[in-house]
């Protein structure tokens, strides 16, 4: 495999720079075809740094046209210029200003990294190592500086100028060109810089902050789809106020510019002042947008405005630090949308995205720690561990703090750290300190990769009326890492007696227990708890109190009775998933048959019951409905996994569950049918959840009548949340119906790049051998976007991730079709190609045959020719 410079970055080799620059000043004039970057960089000696060390600033495909200390040009033998790095061999020991001169090539950035041009429009994406690409820098996260920014540019092709902080200036020139001018006073570093030029549409809007200062909104999009942007305006003043509420956080400038473009690698970016939005993540609205959309837009919009404390304000010394933002971020969005919608939903909801994802990747090749402690590649360090794990971790310091104490720690965190570059030993520190509480041992669970599993067994003594509870954890090796101490894992727990109501107890020893919380923080805890009267079901991680693996001894008959009487939501929806991911193992087992009737029946009993009683909203109903999905049962077998025998367990058991609910579905379905006009208020959402699971359900029943009733779904659809939902659950049971109406579906919206995008992701899904011919044939056509990323993941990346049976095909022509795309995109976009490659991450896991044809494809990968670090990073460890 030949690839792109072999080095790998350690955390314990972090060293400050020499020199840093605490001033930027830079004039920017955007022309098509070439832009120019002048510069003028304030440095300083960091004390101690010796006479004649070199200056080292990073560059990225820059063309350099000057160099000069002090308005002094530089002689040939003074510096070294190459793409990648510019050195000033013997700068001055004193504060001087460095200036340059780039040229750069926006509209040839197919990589979508630095400064580059998105449908007209010109914009930046410099995070983690971005802004390189636009001018020599150091180009590192502690590096905090000012910003002055003037942009000039033709005003016909760009009337609308923007970057960083408020704006102090413009004006026109003669030539038809105009200018900004943007003063950043926030000392930041240069992955968060940002500047947009362009025409387009605009909303506006205001906001007050608490101390009264007045917060001019705006938001920028593609002339036309202004009205796309009034929920994300809405979710914005939302998520304004909410920070002030719930962490006393205020906004700190005079405007808050959001711009939504069309072609992004990932979902958006948390620019100072001016966030940068994939657009899929801005617009809304009914026609085109379904709740999940809606949900979606508004987390992430919550999520970019949350760094403004959290990533901007208080920034990662290093990009090893990087869950210090993004998970502590990800956990505030958690939050946002509990507090604004409902609690228990959200949580079960994220919990299936842990699950599906982060346990996945921390179970396989690719397993890291939240802070790993080395890297070749950091884009590709952007996941779900970092993300949702990271998010995990934070939420357990709240859990065991509380909400008052871990609201200590973070003003504590904030009074420390404000205007600085932290590390997660800072942030630990500040709620260890506000709490006075020990946490040296909770650190394990940024520096450990694996998911604990947590052994459970229990025993009731009547003579003594003692219970005894005994927990083991233990988490596996994972790559680099083959012993793993004991984390602490706080147990949410509650023991509830025979006629469903909470026990006490007098006593308990064993372990540290506070409250409702068992401390548990060693290998195996034995506890016994005192003045029980009778046999009790534990009722376990409640909340999903830590991110682990749950075993226990309990029956599916005690499960069952946690589905109906636990008091927490969350382990009476965990109680049923854990009945059908029992029965569907077994079906596995059996090639794909149910073998046990009498299990079936009494978990459709219980779903029933769930259904029409009234514990638990219509949202939480529908989540009950939903089976665990085809990877979360490949998860439970571990190896030798046959996708097909999971797929077929899967559509039994549903199809069983359909026809023994079939009349009350069919009933609740009914019920809900008059929802008046479209709503994003919860109750008109959960309605429509509940509603369309229903439906979901009843198709899978595979039966004509419910297929015809999809179909009438679909068509008398009014909203895009309704319309899909038929349109899914009959792609999903391959009806014969479906290729027709995703027909219709691509007629009906081909002008809609993001609808059209659900049509690519939908097409990809169908459980059928024909699919990837379609896959290729849609690819193939000439009018394909092949250069934007929403669209290739929409289609590819659903077909690697969402179509496991036919990604898997056992004569691997699925697998060799992903890894040719990738070695294809990888020459435009490494950034796309490395991450549908990451699909692969499970390949060990299948049974001889897929796992063969896996291993092959992933090596004619390797020898396919020059891959880009991104992609030789991920094939790499997937192949180590
Ligand atoms: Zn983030």
């Amino acid at each position: 495999m030949r690839t792109e410079t072999e080095h790998t970055i350690f955390l314990k080799d972090y060293a400050p720079t020499p020199y840093f620059i605490d001033r930027v000043e830079m004039e920017v004039e955007i022309a098509p075809e070439k832009s120019v970057i002048h510069s003028l960089l304030h440095v300083v000696p960091r004390e101690g740094t010796e006479p004649g060390t070199p200056l080292v600033l990073d560059g990225d495909e820059l063309l350099l046209n000057s160099v000069a200390i002090d308005g002094a040009p530089l002689g040939l033998l003074a510096y070294e210029a190459t793409p990648s790095s510019l050195i000033i061999h013997e700068p001055p020991l004193r504060r001087f200003v460095l200036e340059t001169t780039v040229t750069i090539e926006p509209e040839k950035n197919t990589r979508l990294m630095g400064f580059y041009r998105s449908n007209g429009t010109w914009c930046t994406q410099c995070e983690p190592e971005g802004f390189r690409r636009i001018t020599y820098y150091l180009d590192r996260p502690d590096n905090l500086a000012t910003f002055n920014v003037t942009m000039i540019a033709d005003k016909k092709l760009a009337p609308v100028l923007l970057a960083n902080g408020n704006p102090v200036g413009q004006g026109d020139f003669e030539d038809g060109k105009h200018f900004a001018v943007w003063e950043d006073p926030h000392p930041k570093p240069s992955y968060l810089f940002a500047m947009v030029a362009g025409d387009l549409g605009s909303i506006h809007d205001s906001f007050t902050t608490s101390s009264g200062k007045q917060v001019a909104l705006a938001i920028y999009c593609e002339h036309g789809k202004e009205d796309r942007c009034l929920y994300a305006m809405d979710a914005l003043k939302r998520s304004m106020a909410w920070d002030e509420r719930r962490f006393g956080l205020e906004y700190d400038l005079d405007v808050f510019n959001i711009v939504a473009v069309s072609d992004f690698n990932f979902g958006a970016m948390e620019n100072k002042g001016l966030n940068i939005f994939n657009d899929r993540l801005v617009f809304a609205i009914p026609e085109t947008a379904t709740d999940a959309d809606y949900d979606n837009v508004e987390r992430v919009i919550a999520h970019e405005y949350f760094h403004n404390w959290t990533g901007d304000r208080v920034t990662c010394r290093d990009w090893f630090q990087l869950c210090l933002k993004e998970g502590l971020t990800v956990y505030r969005d958690q939050e946002f949308s509990s507090d604004e919608r409902s609690r228990p939903v959200k949580r079960i909801e994220d919990v299936r995205l842990l699950r599906s994802a982060q346990f996945v990747e921390d179970a396989g090749p690719l397993a890291h720690p939240p802070r790993p402690d080395h890297y070749r590649e950091i884009n590709n360090f952007y996941t779900t561990t970092v993300y949702e794990k990271g998010a995990e971790v934070v939420r357990m310091l709240a859990t065991m703090l509380g909400e008052a104490g871990f609201r200590k720690g973070m003003d504590l965190y904030f009074e420390r750290h404000d205007g600085q570059a932290a590390t997660i030993e800072d942030f630990i520190a500040a709620f260890a300190d506000a709490n006075q509480v020990n946490l040296d041992q909770f650190i394990h669970w940024y520096l450990q990769a694996g998911t604990p599993q947590v052994t459970v067994s229990d025993s009731y003594d009547a003579a003594s009326q003692t219970y005894r509870l005994t927990l083991e954890q233990k988490t596996d090796p994972t790559p680099g890492q083959p012993e793993k101490q004991a984390m602490l894992i706080p147990v949410k727990f509650g023991l509830i007696g025979p006629n469903g109501s909470p026990m006490s107890w007098s006593k308990v020893s064993g372990a540290e227990v506070k409250g409702d919380l068992i401390m548990f923080d060693t290998g195996k805890a034995e506890l016994t708890f005192e003045g029980i009267a009778n046999r009790p079901v534990p009722s376990l991680f409640r909340e999903f109190s830590a991110p682990i693996k749950l075993t226990t001894s309990l029956s599916a008959e005690d499960q069952l009775f946690l589905a109906r009487h636990d008091s927490d939501p969350f382990n009476r929806w965990q109680a049923l998933q854990t009945v059908a991911t029992g029965i569907l193992l077994d079906a596995v087992k059996a090639g794909g048959r149910l073998t046990d009737e009498g299990r079936v029946d009494a978990l459709a009993t219980a779903l029933g019951e769930t259904l029409e009683g009234n514990s638990g909203d219509a949202a939480f109903k529908a989540l009950t409905l939903a089976m665990p999905t085809e990877d979360n049962i490949a998860q439970a077998i571990g190896t030798d996994v046959d996708p097909q025998a999971i797929h077929d367990a899967r559509s039994a058991l549903r199809k069983a569950i359909s026809n023994r609910l079939h009349d009350k579905l069919l009933a609740v379905y009914n019920a809900l049918a008059d929802q008046g006009p479209f709503s994003t208020a919860q109750a008109a959402t959960q309605g429509r959840s509940l509603r369309n699971a229903c439906l979901t359900q009843l198709v899978a029943g595979g039966t004509e009548g419910a297929y015809s009733l999809a179909e009438a779904h679909y068509r008398t659809a009014t909203n895009m949340t309704d319309r899909m939902a038929a349109l899914a659950a009959l792609v999903h049971a391959n009806a014969p119906v479906a290729q027709a109406l995703l027909g219709d579906f691509r007629t009906l919206y081909t002008a809609d790049p993001l609808v059209l995008d659900k049509w690519l992701s939908l097409s990809a899904q169908v459980p059928d051998e024909a699919t990837l011919d379609r896959v290729k044939a849609i690819l193939a056509d000439p009018s394909f976007p092949r250069n934007n990323p929403n669209r290739l993941r929409s289609l590819v990346g659903s077909f690697a991730n969402a179509n496991p049976v036919q990604f898997a095909r056992p004569d691997g022509s699925g697998f060799r079709f992903v890894t040719e795309f990738v070695a294809d995109v990888d020459k435009r976009n490494p950034q796309v190609a490395a991450r549908v490659l990451t699909a692969f991450r499970i390949w060990r896991n299948y049974e001889p045959v897929r796992r063969a044809e896996a291993e092959s494809a992933l090596k004619s990968l390797a020898e396919s020719g020059s891959l880009s670090r991104n992609t030789a990073d991920i094939l790499g460890r997937t192949l180590a």
